[in-house]
């Protein structure tokens, strides 16, 4: 036993085992049916008729390069894009994930409110109106300055004159960024 079994315990290593077994037949047997090898023509081309996307990735103000492929309007798998002048080829493991948090179930698509301890899908122009008319009520109950606000490292410079511009406009100093950059 090496120290790492030694650790787990004999019980709980044992039982470990069993389990890897147990998955591995699952696995063999599944075989025929889930998994066979690519076709020649697969591995040329896994996705016929798909569009390779020059994109950026939007995590953090950096961009780094990334081609999307998408299919039928649906983004199927991505990849760095070798010859971006920023990245160059290379983009960190947020990047890398760029495409499983565009496919999550749990991707915010439109704005939400909790009525009743229950979130509910809000119309774009009625959040609008109602946080401008939250804002508006803080200004006039306490100042611009009760308010601040905040950049984001995802932001453009142009977005970020934009912020800038909108807190100089409500009236105050208070305006901070997210750089991490
Ligand atoms: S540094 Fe990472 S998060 Fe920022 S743009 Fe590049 S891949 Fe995205």
């Amino acid at each position: 036993m090496n120290a790492r079994e030694s650790r787990l315990g004999r019980r709980s290593f044992l039982k470990l085992g069993a389990l890897a077994g147990a998955i591995g037949a699952t696995n063999a047997l599944g075989a025929n049916e889930a998994i066979r090898p690519a076709s020649e023509a697969e591995l040329k081309e896994a996705y016929p008729g798909s569009l390779k996307i020059k994109t950026i990735c939007t995590h953090c103000s950096v961009g780094c390069g990334v081609i999307a492929e998408v299919k039928d309007g649906v983004w199927l798998r991505q990849e760095v894009a070798q010859d971006h002048p920023i990245s160059a080829g290379g983009h960190c493991c947020k990047g890398a994930d760029l495409i499983d948090k565009y496919r999550s179930t749990n991707r915010l698509k439109y704005p939400m409110e909790k009525v009743g301890g229950k979130w509910k899908k809000v119309e774009w122009n009625a959040a609008l109106d109602k946080v401008a008319g939250k804002l508006k009520e803080l200004r006039e109950a306490h100042g611009p300055d009760s308010v601040m606000f905040l950049g984001s490292a995802k932001v453009s410079n142009e977005q970020s004159y934009y912020i800038r511009k909108f807190a100089a406009f409500f009236g105050t100093n208070n305006i901070d960024h997210q750089a991490r950059i």
